[in-house]
């Protein structure tokens, strides 16, 4: 593969001074950097070969080498040239960019700064909800089995919660700097310390109990206020009721998948419930009042004469919450018209006198046609 040229990389010219290079390497690191690209093979790319560009014409003496020769010259050099690594290019940072790139949020991600703090994980737990519940909002009491702070050392790991001292080869900030040589000259790295693993201590006496871990596998009675209209699949967090975190860091998030229980007559569509409601020819023609099961009890609704199957009857504001607190949705009631399978002698004799009759022969208006009012419901709800 042959080496693009440097100064195409950086896209600056020939003779740009080192200042307009730095600031071309700068914009170029801040536009492809993987904090801002993740899992972007083709940023990453360009960002690995901006820094390379950088170190050849950042450096004059490297810098005329390849004015020179091109990229041959660099690799006689006898230090020869090797690929740089994510950190390499990282470290340069502080020092290229100084307090200029400070509120970036950080580098690397893997090398915070500082002492180390324990996070517990999240842990997850599902939570099966009537429609009743999730129409009003619930709170749900959990017996959730997880890691607790161990209670005889007060989560800290360490005997008595007293026998722990600060780490001498840190001295207790949980970084170790070590000075190495860069292309930039000397730089001060720093890194987590290898005695303490970063945590600025040391349990001189470890706890019995937890052995040193701070934690234990215990359960805990965790209350939790479901809002209404919560649906299937929806995720709630509940901060720091997670895993508790070894020795005295920061606990997980408990989180809460909401599972919805099937309702014996109602479907939920959205906010809106839809009950399917079967009339009998007679009732169908004739008119009755049927009992609609809805989140609150019974409710009694009026079917005209003459209804056709397909219609569809909303009972206003009788469906879920919204989960953003404006409104509710409907209860819609879908009417379908039964149609017998098995008639007796007599019952045939009935509808075959009426097969002629003028009342029985279908003369749909604009009102009648259920099903499209109810495809139109459904592609506009
Ligand atoms: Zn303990
Ligand atoms: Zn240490």
């Amino acid at each position: 593969m042959t080496k693009r040229d440097y100064y195409e990389i950086l896209g600056v010219s020939r003779n740009a001074s080192p200042e307009e290079i730095k600031k071309a390497y700068r914009k170029m690191a801040i536009k492809y950097h993987p904090d801002k690209n993740p899992n972007n093979k083709e940023s990453e790319d360009k960002f690995k070969e901006a820094a390379e560009a950088y170190e050849v014409l950042g450096d004059a003496d490297k810098r005329a080498r390849y004015d020179r020769f091109g990229h041959d010259g660099l690799k006689n050099s006898g230090s020869g040239f090797q690929e740089m690594n994510m950190e390499d290019i990282f470290s340069q940072f502080g020092d290229i960019f100084g307090s200029a790139f400070g509120g970036f949020g950080g580098f690397g991600g893997s090398t915070s700064r500082g002492r180390k703090v324990n996070r517990g994980s999240n842990l997850r737990v599902k939570v099966k909800l009537t429609l009743e519940e999730i129409a009003t909002g619930v709170e749900k009491k959990l017996k959730v089995n997880k890691y607790i702070n161990c209670s005889s050392c007060n989560g800290t790991g360490a005997k008595g919660g007293a026998s722990y001292q600060t780490c001498t080869t840190c001295h207790g900030t949980g970084q170790v700097t070590r000075i190495t040589n860069t292309f930039l000259g000397q730089m001060q790295t720093s890194s987590t310390c290898p005695t303490c693993g970063g945590e600025g201590q040391i349990i001189t006496d470890k706890c019995p109990v937890c052995y040193g871990n701070g934690i234990v596998k215990g359960e805990e009675i965790i209350s939790i206020n479901i809002p209404a209209g919560v649906s299937e699949g929806i995720q709630l967090s509940v901060s720091g009721k997670g895993n508790a975190a070894a020795r005295g860091g920061i606990p997980g998030d408990l989180i809460i998948q909401i599972e919805e229980e099937k309702h014996p007559s109602l479907q939920r569509d959205g906010d809106n419930l839809i009950y399917e409601h079967y009339l009998s020819i007679p009732e169908a023609a004739l008119g009755t009042t049927i009992e609609v099961p809805t989140l609150e009890g019974r409710a009694k609704v009026k079917i005209e004469p003459g209804t056709q199957s397909g219609k569809i009857l909303r009972l206003k504001n009788k469906g879920i919450p919204s989960l953003n607190g404006y409104g509710r949705g409907d209860l819609l009631v879908s009417i379908i018209v039964w149609i017998p399978r098995d008639l007796s002698k007599g019952e045939k004799e009935i509808l075959e006198s009426l097969r002629g009759s003028e009342n029985f022969k279908p003369n749909p208006n604009i009102k009648d046609r259920g099903f499209f009012e109810r495809m139109r419901e459904y592609f506009h709800s």
